[in-house]
């Protein structure tokens, strides 16, 4: 987990009880009818503050517009571009939430004070003026929120990456001192894995924040990391419920055990991984600290990391997402002219997930038996206290993840 949770955040709550902060994401938008739903929504559940996402399918019009000029992600205009699907967004649900008698302070992110810093197309969220949105709320109005979207120091528009109205929606719970974040998706809640690849998937009722930390950095889409870093660090209860059902949904919790006598809480897929091998022949700069040091100053970041030896030059090997291969590869190819390098994107990573691991041993090597048993080879292997991961073949996935499902998560 690279990133840094270390987010000053002002929390102007006088005392005041602020109720939940709701945050809604494409789907929920994904239509007028949808928008008037969530607006009655709105009305009969009360919260403090909206947090919104653009509709479906927006921001991948957007983006592909902007690449059909030029592929360029870290520049102030593709920000400016994609962030604006969201102001749509704030706009017809003020309308509808007008409607019915509510009054929005529709906001993008310059008013709500959401300050980032300057990586454009996946911005940081340094601070949150809690200031703008708790005059809105001390007026009686209802403020409607731009998420995915922030402002740097000197007013460009910035954006948070791929899925980040969840980090803003946390965030801004804590800028005014909201104890709760509910993430509305178009699914009832966290699943043991992705159902679409594995029937006997189920819902997670309740789930550790640090399990959710590695669901979603090993490629589990319901949230985006940051988004769970923040509640964890700023104690926000976060729940993930269906818009469109009555599901009870997902809470994270601090608990710290296996909660349903579990080992493995959940197995998570990503496919958008990316495998470098680097080799470079005399060539003493090329070592670890700074391979790594030059891949980080372009902020991209590195998942598995393995060195060894070929023929007698050093071989670093590591896997990236997908999005930052191009980059990744252009940066080496720069900084070491001799280097040879090797770019797979036929790759993806498995991974198993719980709390439980903690205490229990041997499940890594129930991973590997069952993986072996199926005939799926191992690439590469990374672990953490309540992880094991897996790089494997791409085309092995679904294989992978109902072989590990039936091995690890019990039916209920
Ligand atoms: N609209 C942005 C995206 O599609 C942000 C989000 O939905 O969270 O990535
Ligand atoms: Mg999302």
């Amino acid at each position: 987990m690279q990133e840094n949770t270390a987010i000053p955040i002002i929390s102007q709550s006088k005392n005041q009880t602020v109720g939940p902060v709701f945050k809604f994401g494409g789907t929920s938008m994904g239509s007028i009818e949808r928008i008037e739903h969530v607006a009655d929504l709105c009305l009969k559940l009360k919260p403090s503050a909206i947090v919104v996402s653009a509709m479906s399918g927006e921001t991948n019009r957007l983006i592909s517009l902007a690449n059909k000029i030029l592929e360029r992600i870290d520049v102030p205009e593709y920000d400016m571009l994609v962030a604006s699907g969201e102001q749509v967004s704030v706009s017809l649900l003020s309308l509808a939430l007008r409607k019915r008698g509510i009054a929005p302070m529709p906001m993008l992110a310059p008013t709500a004070g959401i300050l980032t810093d300057a990586q454009f197309s996946r911005a940081n969220i340094l601070q949150v003026k809690g200031e703008a949105i708790k005059e809105a709320l001390d007026k009686g109005l209802l403020p409607v929120i731009a998420g995915f979207q922030g402002v740097t120091e000197d007013g460009q528009l910035t954006s948070l990456g791929r899925g980040g109205s969840d980090t803003s929606a946390v965030a801004i719970a804590a800028g005014i001192g909201a104890k709760e974040c509910i993430i509305y998706t178009d699914v009832d809640g966290v699943f043991t894995t992705d159902p679409r690849i594995c029937s006997a998937a189920r819902i997670i009722r309740k789930i550790n924040y640090e399990e959710m930390l590695e669901m979603a950095s090993q490629g589990s889409k319901v949230l985006h990391i940051r988004s769970v870093q923040l509640a964890a660090k700023w104690g926000i209860r976060l729940v993930v419920k269906n818009t469109f059902s009555n599901d009870e949904g997902t809470e994270m919790s601090t608990i710290d055990e296996p909660i349903e006598g579990e080992i493995v809480s959940g197995i998570a897929a990503s496919q958008n991984e990316a495998w470098i091998q680097a080799t470079c022949a005399n060539t003493p700069q090329f070592n670890l600290s700074n391979v790594f040091d030059l891949l980080a100053k372009k902020g991209i970041n590195v998942d598995i990391i393995n060195q060894g030896e070929h023929n007698s030059s050093l071989k670093i090997s590591f896997t990236i997402t997908q999005t930052d291969s191009n980059l990744a590869m252009e940066t080496l190819k720069k900084e070491f002219p001799n280097i040879s390098l090797t770019l797979r994107e036929d790759v993806a990573k498995i991974s198993i997930v719980g709390v439980g691991m903690r205490t229990h041993a041997g499940v890594a090597a129930r991973m590997f038996k069952t993986l072996a048993n199926n005939g799926i080879e191992i690439l590469l292997v990374t672990t953490s206290e309540i992880k094991v991961g897996c790089l494997i073949l791409r085309d092995k996935v679904s294989l992978a993840v109902n072989a590990l499902h039936e091995e690890f998560i019990p039916k209920t």
